[in-house]
């Protein structure tokens, strides 16, 4: 199985040693490969570098602290620093649609209520504990 490719943010906190994947990015991209976050699973992490190259690196998927103690558990990415890259890409055009992980359905628009409108899925199903 091909290694999943998700979204965080190389400007975040606690970058790039620990990845969070709280960002509507990170959801959709779960989603698209219908994949459910799980404490141990081997991902690859990449953000928008410039419009031809994203950053990206490996990790393992964690749920708990991160280097502040005040922040909340939360689900990231602790990286592998040597595998830090640049990669090619081409850019989709057109709107940002964020598919339900049940039945694809375009949630984006209610994410606030928590739940698909259509087949009634918790729209966070991809990142609960
Ligand atoms: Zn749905």
């Amino acid at each position: 199985m091909k290694q999943p490719r998700l979204y965080s943010d190389f400007n975040g906190p606690f970058q790039p040693s620990h990845m969070l994947l709280s960002y509507v990015g990170t959801l959709r991209d779960l989603n698209v490969q219908k994949v459910v976050l799980s404490t141990g699973l081997r991902v690859t992490v990449y953000s928008d570098s410039d419009e031809e190259e994203d950053i990206e690196m490996d990790g393992i998927v964690c749920f708990g602290s991160v280097p502040d103690p005040t922040w909340p558990a939360c689900w990231h990415v602790r990286t592998d620093a040597q595998s830090l890259r640049f990669a090619r890409v081409t850019r989709e055009t057109g709107s940002f649609l964020l598919p339900c992980f049940g039945c694809g359905s375009d949630i984006y628009e209610h994410l606030n209520t928590g739940r698909c409108p259509a087949c009634g899925l918790d729209v966070e199903y991809a990142r609960h504990r």
